[in-house]
C-alpha cells in the first residue's frame, strides 16, 4: 500500500526540543506520544523510517564549554543525552505497536545495538523503525550532521527536519520580523551562502555533496509528516 507515498525511505531528524514539550527541558512523554501517533500513520503507509535524535533538551556541548569544560568531554555528554532520548522514543513507539531498534554510534551493547549499516537497512526492510543514537560518535559534530551522514549511508530519499512551530525556512525570524517571508525552495548552497538557520554548515555541505534533499516542516501541525511523505509541498524543500 505504498503507491501514495513519494518518499519510500526517510530520515527524520528530531531535535531534543521536539521531545521536551512546553518545558523546553527534559523528556515529556505526552509530547512524544503525540508525535509517535503522527509517525505511526506514516509507518502504516509503508514508509521505511529512520530517526536521528538530538540531545539538546538534556545537554549540549556548548553548555559544558561555557562552564569551562573541555569541548570534547562536553560533547560526549551530549552524545549520551541523545541515547536517553532514543530509549524514551523507543519505549513510546513500541507501546504504540511500532517495532523498533536503537543503534548507537558508541557501543552500549547492554541497552542497544551498535550501529551497523547493513543491519540498519535490514531492519528497515523488515518494517522496523531504526533510531540512531549517539550522533556520529565524534565530538565537534551535531545530530544534524548525523542525519545527513546516515541518510547518505542508508541511501534515504529525503531528510525530514522536524521543527517546533516553524513551518519552513524564512529570510528572517518570523517571530521577530513581521515581513519575514518563507522560502518554498532553496539549494543547499543558498542555505550556506545566506547563512540560513536550517542545519549547521557541516550538515549542509554533506547534504549538498551527496545530493540529499531536505524538507523543513512544522512537526506540531497534525498530519504534516504524512503530507510531507506523500509529496505535498508544505514547508521548505532544500535540494541540489
Ligand atoms: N554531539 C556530538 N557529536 C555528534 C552529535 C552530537 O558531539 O555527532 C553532541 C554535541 O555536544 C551536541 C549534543 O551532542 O551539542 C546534542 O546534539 P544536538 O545539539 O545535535 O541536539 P539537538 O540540537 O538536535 O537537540
Amino acid at each position: 500500500t505504498n503507491e501514495a507515498i513519494k518518499y519510500k525511505r526517510i530520515v527524520l531528524k528530531l531535535s531534543g526540543e521536539a521531545i521536551a514539550g512546553e518545558k523546553g527541558f527534559g523528556i515529556d512523554p505526552a509530547t512524544i506520544k503525540t508525535m509517535v501517533a503522527e509517525l505511526k500513520k506514516v509507518y502504516e503507509l509503508g514508509t521505511e523510517i529512520c530517526i536521528v535524535v538530538g540531545g539538546g533538551n538534556i545537554w549540549r556541548g556548548n553548555i559544558g564549554q561555557e562552564m569551562g569544560m573541555e569541548r570534547a568531554q562536553a560533547d560526549y555528554m551530549g552524545m549520551l543525552a541523545t541515547v536517553m532520548n532514543a530509549l524514551a522514543l523507543q519505549d513510546v513507539l513500541e507501546n504504540a505497536g511500532v517495532p523498533t531498534r536503537v543503534q548507537t554510534s558508541i557501543e552500549m551493547r547492554q541497552i542497544a545495538e551498535p550501529y551497523i549499516r547493513r543491519k540498519a537497512t535490514r531492519h528497515l526492510e523488515k518494517g522496523r523503525v531504526v533510531i540512531f543514537a549517539g550522533g556520529t560518535g565524534n565530538p565537534y559534530f551535531t545530530t544534524d550532521t548525523t542525519a545527513a551522514l546516515r541518510a547518505a549511508e542508508i541511501d534515504a530519499d529525503v531528510i525530514l527536519m522536524a521543527k517546533n512551530n516553524v513551518d519552513g525556512v524564512y529570510n528572517a525570524d518570523p517571530n521577530v520580523d513581521a515581513n519575514a517571508t518563507k522560502y518554498d525552495n532553496l539549494t543547499h548552497l543558498d542555505v550556506i551562502a545566506k547563512g540560513l538557520k536550517v542545519m549547521d554548515s557541516t550538515a549542509s555541505s554533506l547534504s549538498m555533496d551527496n545530493d540529499i534533499p531536505l524538507i523543513v516542516f512544522n512537526l506540531n501541525e497534525p498530519g504534516n509528516i504524512v503530507r510531507v511523505v506523500k509529496g505535498e509541498n508544505i514547508g521548505t524543500i532544500v535540494r541540489g
